[in-house]
């Protein structure tokens, strides 16, 4: 645990270094990639400290899900006019929950990730149980510097099927 939470401490203090510019090589990489393209409903996360900016995919013709946080709890809202939200992550004005199940493609962000797929998160386990039982395809976006060969992980925490970062993307079977 205590290995746990120092890698996440460094690793949050290396990223707020960055300014939020730069998202262009995440977007161009994701358009390239079939699972994105087959996909209809998409969740992506709204940066903050420095996470990978993915936003530029907004205006692809899809519908776009964006998280909403209550407590411990996180569920899934259509992107539409924002408001400021928990964490000061920008979050729709209407929450209306969508279905889980009909998300194809969820984009996860994340203070580190190794090239087993493992991914950790800023320390709430937010993104562990939303994702917990999804079919939808996990993609983890991340800068080069937050992919490592290997972080600790817990039985909770959930696997991504694909990272990316700007230099390429990992996936099971490139490795
Ligand atoms: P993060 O994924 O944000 O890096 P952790 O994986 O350390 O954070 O999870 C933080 C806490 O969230 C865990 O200690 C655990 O108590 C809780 N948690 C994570 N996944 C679940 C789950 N599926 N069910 C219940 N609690 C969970
Ligand atoms: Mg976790």
């Amino acid at each position: 645990m205590s290995c746990k939470a120092t890698l996440r401490r460094e690793m949050i203090e290396k990223r707020k270094a960055l300014s939020l510019k730069n998202g262009e090589m995440f977007v161009k990489i994701i358009k390239e990639l079939e699972c994105y393209k087959k996909a209809k409903n998409v969740m992506l996360y709204m940066p903050i400290k420095g996470e990978a900016d993915v936003t530029g995919l907004l205006g692809d013709k899809k519908l776009f899900l964006t998280p909403v946080t209550e407590g411990d709890e996180m569920y899934a809202c259509r992107v539409g006019k924002m408001v400021e939200g928990a964490f000061g992550v920008p979050e729709p004005s209407d929450k209306t929950p969508f279905d889980k199940k009909d998300i194809d493609l969820v984009i996860v962000p994340g203070v580190a990730f190794d090239k087993e797929g493992n991914r950790m998160g800023f320390g709430k386990g937010y993104y562990d149980r939303f994702l917990k039982g999804m079919k939808a395809m996990k993609i983890g976006v991340c800068h080069a510097f937050q992919l490592m060969d290997k972080i600790p992980s817990e039985p909770h925490d959930v696997k991504m099927d694909m990272i990316v970062t700007e230099r390429g993307i990992w996936t099971k079977e490139n490795i």
